[in-house]
């Protein structure tokens, strides 16, 4: 029996909600909660390396007093990591508190927000919080590798005051070509007043390339990272956001003084300072991507091209979506669905797992009618 107070996973554009929990899929499915595998949250299967150490603490200021409420070792830290000062940073409790920074700073009631669809659906969540518009620009289709829809992009800029784009963008797994990027963020820069371009850099480290490395960096930009992806610190919650001063600073007028805890702040400082195990990571996962996308199209479900940790399958239509996911429920793997009015609502997003993990995965899928 379905218990209809566990919601399926969604990503509507309208609603955003966590995921259920292991016990709660458990519960539904009838099936033990240790046996359920996340192939839905894009984290990382392997454990970070720097735990152990790192909890003994002591810490400074110690656990019963409140954390510095600058972070100053944790901006230091993403500082460094990025090759920029400590006043281009801000840090939050995830990159999604930092995306509600910009919110709360950008977009007064009234306003309104440009939204490439598909992407992440944080950002239509986010504009519709603060009460501002939504404009939805379609990207172009999966043969052009779901790229920005640069003229229509560009053709609505006037009416906005923040541009969300995402590089590689969740859920096409498409790195958006650099070309797309500097054109928006140009046409932006040149409008009188106009808009903040956020790039959700959230899957960087898969990549390597990022909108700050541009020679000529335009006030109008911020970059927004997180340590949940290839740190493997989704747990941990803590992103942060790199830009121009001046954005910074009107994101720290609306920054909750103690979002981050003094743990998770120690952790991903460390993190940020050895970045090496990031790159570690980035490169088995993507090896791994590799075999598990190979494995899917021999058993007749091909993957688009992915940039990131996550494949994006192409299933059938969306009641074959629906059903291949209810399918995989029932064998405990969990999946990442699109609501009936996603262009992805065909498809299903796939976490790259660990090998034993994947291989259960693929015989979930084969099982599949
Ligand atoms: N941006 C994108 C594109 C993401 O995919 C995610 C996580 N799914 C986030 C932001 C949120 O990251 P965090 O865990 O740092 O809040």
């Amino acid at each position: 029996m379905t218990d209809p107070a566990v919601p399926r996973p969604t990503t509507s554009s309208q609603v955003y909600t966590w995921e259920p929990s292991n016990a709660a899929i458990a519960a539904r499915y009838g099936l033990r909660p240790e046996d359920i595998l996340r192939f839905d949250t894009n984290t990382s299967p392997a454990p970070p390396a720097f735990v152990p150490d790192a909890l003994a603490g002591p810490f400074d200021p110690p656990l019963n007093e409140y954390p510095d409420s600058s972070y100053a070792e944790l901006t230091a830290a993403a500082a460094a990591y990025t090759g920029t000062q400590p006043n281009e940073v801000v840090v939050g409790a995830g990159a999604d508190e930092v995306l509600d920074l910009v919110a709360k700073a950008f977009l007064p009631a009234g306003s309104a927000a440009l939204v490439p669809i598909p992407t992440y659906p944080m950002y239509g969540v986010l504009t519709s919080q603060r009460a501002a518009r939504i404009v939805a620009v379609p990207r172009l289709g999966g043969g052009e590798s779901f790229a920005l829809d640069v003229p229509a992009v560009i053709a609505r800029l006037p009416e906005v005051a923040v541009v969300w784009l995402c590089s590689p963008n969740n859920p096409t797994a498409a790195k958006e070509p650099e070309a797309n990027l500097e054109a928006v963020i140009r046409a932006a820069a040149e409008l009188p007043n106009g808009p903040l371009v956020v790039v959700d850099e959230a899957y960087f480290e898969f990549v390597g390339s990022t909108v700050l490395a541009r020679p000529q960096r335009h006030p109008n930009v911020l970059a927004v990272r997180t340590v949940s992806k290839a740190f493997a610190l989704a747990g941990v919650r803590v992103g942060y956001g790199v830009g121009n001063r001046s954005v910074i600073e009107r994101l720290e007028r609306v920054r909750p003084p103690g979002s981050i805890s003094t743990i998770s702040a120690h952790l991903a400082a460390g993190a940020l300072r050895s970045p090496a195990y990031a790159q570690e990571n980035v490169q088995a996962l993507a090896a791994e991507r590799e075999w598990l996308r190979d494995r899917l199209e021999a058993g007749g479900r091909p993957a688009w091209p992915s940039a990131t940790n996550f494949l994006l399958v192409r299933i059938g239509d969306h009641d074959a979506a629906e059903a291949g996911a209810e399918g995989l429920l029932r064998a405990g793997i969990v999946p990442r669905t699109f609501g009936p009015a996603n262009p992805l609502r065909g498809h299903l997003r796939l976490t790259v797992r660990s090998r034993p993990e994947n291989e259960r995965l693929l015989e979930a899928v084969a099982a599949l009618r």
